[in-house]
């Protein structure tokens, strides 16, 4: 889950973190009030989850109250890259001597975690990591001894932060890596982490994404999430604890474990090729247990995506066997009732495939198609949904 600029503000904020005070305002009026409180010049911004908000003219300073409340009102409501601006955080302005760049994240292809610094921060930093690649260091983090003060200097002395501030910079990277460890986060950003006249350093903004696998530790993470901007049929998805992916194209996908998912995407998209180039609206891995009840969650999320015009539901039947997972098709249809309209295309392979099969064929249900093979599959489904357009 990625979390907005102030809530990272925060996390930053009860780990030590130098961050300067704010709070965030749904409203004109209230972000007048902020600026009250903190006194004297503030920057007011955007909390939408995309970067490069200050170029969209979503990051303004105001030098006072009247300001503050005429910056909200133009920010609040506006559109960032496809995201409505419902708060902006307001922050007491810091005065900036420089810009750096500075990350922990997951490096999941080399199985590691990753710093990354430089002294050239404030830009897009896949614009720098193009342009000028040798300006950002990037160093390795081994997990078991993690970043203590010494490792956190040659972080600093990688990225070429000056001297003057590198002992303050280190604090700050040993305080960011702590945040980063307690609170299970695969990706803690901060662009820019400034150096302020006095050589204060400050965590001037900050992204940070945590890994929800580690929610079970974290009740306080359930707080985080926005329900404004969530996905309805993600959330449904989720409160029945199934994997649900969005996906832009019109074969809805539902398999059992995620090999088999990602190898059914594949094998929709290659088949959409020879029909008017149909491709996959969604998927969702219902797991082990196919029961009628799983089975019928799942059709209910994937019926419930206007964009589906077919579902392929290809499960190989293992610990659930197939006649089990073709009685909960059955009943899933049965549950569903009229919600169901769209036409499915089954394949089963696996554990009582021919008991499966004949369930299926018993049940004669309007809707199904029964193919054995998952390429023959694949096809009927891409071809079904082509018809639908
Ligand atoms: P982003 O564009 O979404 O990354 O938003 P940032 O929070 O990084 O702000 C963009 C830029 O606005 C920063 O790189 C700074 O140059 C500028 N900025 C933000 N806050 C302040 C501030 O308190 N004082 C000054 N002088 N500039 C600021
Ligand atoms: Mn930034």
């Amino acid at each position: 889950m990625d979390l907005y600029e102030y809530q990272a503000r925060d996390l930053f904020e009860a780990h030590g973190v130098p961050v300067l005070p704010g709070r965030t305002a749904a409203t004109p009026e209230e972000a007048a009030d902020v600026a009250t409180e903190i006194g004297g010049a503030v920057v007011v911004k955007a909390q939408v989850k995309v970067g490069g908000r200050g170029k969209a003219g979503g990051v303004k300073l105001a030098r006072d109250v009247t300001e503050t409340r005429e910056r909200a009102a133009a920010i609040l409501g506006m559109d960032i890259k496809g995201h409505t601006v419902h708060q902006v955080l307001v922050t007491a302005a810091s005065g900036i001597a420089e810009e750096y760049y500075f990350s922990f994240l997951l490096d999941r292809s080399n199985r590691t975690f990753l710093a990354m610094a430089s002294a050239e921060g404030g830009m897009e930093i896949e614009q720098l990591a193009v342009e000028r690649p040798d300006a950002l260091a990037k160093i390795p983090v081994d997990s078991i001894t993690g970043v203590d003060k010494a490792k956190a200097a040659e972080i600093v002395a990688a990225g070429k932060i000056p001297a003057e501030v590198a002992d303050k910079a280190a604090d700050v990277i040993v305080k960011l890596w702590e945040t980063f460890v307690a609170e299970d986060a695969t990706l803690v950003e901060v662009n820019p982490l400034v150096r302020d006249p006095q050589d204060n350093i400050i965590a001037l903004d900050g992204k940070v994404t945590l890994d929800e696998n580690a929610d079970f530790r974290h009740p306080g993470h359930a707080a985080l999430v926005d329900k404004r901007t969530e996905d309805p049929l993600e959330a449904k998805a989720k409160a029945k604890n199934l994997n649900y992916v969005k996906l832009d194209g019109q074969v809805g996908i539902i398999g059992n474990g995620a090999g088999l998912v990602m190898s059914t995407l594949d094998v929709v998209a290659y088949a959409g090729e020879r029909h008017n180039g149909v491709k996959p609206a969604n998927f969702l891995d219902i797991g082990g247990g196919a029961s009628a009840a799983v089975m019928a969650a799942g059709l209910d999320v994937i019926l419930g995506d206007p964009d589906v015009r077919s579902v392929y539901v290809n499960v190989f039947g293992g610990i659930t066997a197939c006649d089990a997972v073709a009685t909960g098709i059955v009943e899933a249809l049965k549950i569903l009732g009229e919600q169901a309209t769209k036409p499915l295309v089954v394949r089963l392979d696996g554990n009582s495939v021919l008991e499966g099969r004949a369930i299926l064929n018993e049940a004669n249900h309007p809707l199904i198609t029964l193919v054995e093979t998952m390429d023959d599959a694949a096809d009927k489904a891409a071809e079904l949904a082509a018809v639908g357009a």
